[in-house]
């Protein structure tokens, strides 16, 4: 064991020499994803680097693409007697008028769940209630939730529905990868479930190139290093550096929920805009467990606060620090954008993070 360790200990050794003293062609790297942003922040990987190698914030975290029109449904449906059940960090994003957080402070019954299955839970609990799930993310978590439909469906429950605004990331790939020379830090745990299969081809048949990221700082220096020797070659590339989960056909039980109970539609993602194909919605054969189509939701006008710069963060184009609200107006405690209320998201990472210069932390 303590042999492994050493030499685990050398190979990042190696790699922070690399990753420090490299001196060629510039690389810009995007992490598509919320957890590896926060990640080599919290770690101190930033300040590792040589400023050759650039950390590009991309439109990873779930919360931070969900434009505001999605919490108006939810506080919408809420003011109608619906109990919503949500993931934590979705309550203080602004909607329009209100926040989860307001409406409940009016009211409004909102409960923060931890799993899908718990919303379904709380249905059966109170069965003269409506309860609605807001189903948000990638692939990483909408197996979770076409399961908690499935299972709605098999026990003939009448009182659960979903609000979805789930994404799939592949058009989000290509629409980053068009606007810049990117090469991407993809994200392990959405390609645990969907595979490597789409990585290689997007190497082989469009030229993105990209490497499948774990979590740890070996994964992640492992992942850089990686990136930016294959970058040398001004060849597209892909490898997958996270083989201890990632696979290439990824989770076959994952990938056969979401095509029984959803079906692919087309996105708004803040910073993005409308993608086709880039979201999904529940298909006909679950349509009864569909929150817009039960209670007839209107149409929403989603209008986000005008001075946050969120949709340009989540794009690369400028960082947490040039929005004039940075620390001042908008802080984790006070946000005015949803990249600073989630967790996963890079306003909140700069303000957490953001004078990180400590390099063993890393080790
Ligand atoms: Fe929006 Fe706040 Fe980030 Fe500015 S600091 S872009 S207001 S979330």
């Amino acid at each position: 064991m303590e042999q492994v360790q050493q030499q685990v200990r050398q190979e990042i050794e190696r790699a922070k020499e690399y990753l420090r003293n490299y001196d060629g062609e510039q690389v810009n790297l995007m992490e598509v994803c919320g957890t590896h942003t926060h990640e080599i922040f919290r770690l101190g990987i930033r300040s590792l680097l040589s400023p050759k190698i650039r950390l590009i914030s991309g439109p990873g975290c779930p919360v931070c693409v969900t434009g505001a029109d999605f919490i108006d449904e939810a506080v919408y449906l809420a003011k109608q007697g619906a109990i919503i059940t949500t993931f934590g960090d979705l309550v203080r994003v602004p909607g329009t008028k209100q926040s989860l957080a307001e409406a409940r402070a009016d009211g409004a019954d909102i409960r923060v769940v931890y799993a899908p299955v718990d919303a379904l839970d709380l249905a059966l609990q109170y069965p003269e209630r409506q309860v609605v799930f807001l189903s948000v993310g990638f692939e990483t978590t909408t197996p979770a939730e076409c399961l908690a439909v499935k299972m709605a469906k098999e026990q003939g429950v009448r009182n659960f529905t979903l609000l979805t605004a789930n994404k799939t990331m592949l058009q989000a790939y290509r629409a980053m990868a068009n606007k810049n020379k990117l090469i991407f830090l993809y994200p392990g745990h959405v390609h645990a479930i969907i595979g490597t299969g789409i990585c290689r081809e997007l190497a082989e048949r469009e030229g993105i190139s990209g490497v499948v990221s774990g979590f740890t700082a070996y994964e992640l220096l492992a992942a850089i290093t990686v990136a930016v020797k294959k970058a040398q070659a001004n060849e597209p590339f892909f490898v997958n550096a996270y083989p201890r989960v990632v696979s290439e056909e990824g989770s076959l039980a994952g990938k056969a929920l979401m095509e029984e109970v959803m079906v692919p539609c087309s996105a708004y993602w803040r910073g993005i805009g409308v993608m086709e194909g880039s979201g999904l919605a529940l298909s006909d054969a679950y349509a009864e467990f569909d929150a817009r189509k039960r209670f007839a939701v209107p149409e929403m006008e989603g209008r986000e606060n005008p001075a946050c710069r969120c949709g340009e963060i989540l794009q690369g184009k400028c960082l947490p620090p040039d929005c004039p609200l940075f620390g001042k107006a908008c802080t984790p405690e006070h946000a005015v954008g949803a990249c600073m209320v989630s967790g996963e998201g890079t306003c909140s990472a700069f303000y957490l993070y953001g004078n990180t210069t400590v390099e063993e932390k890393v080790l």
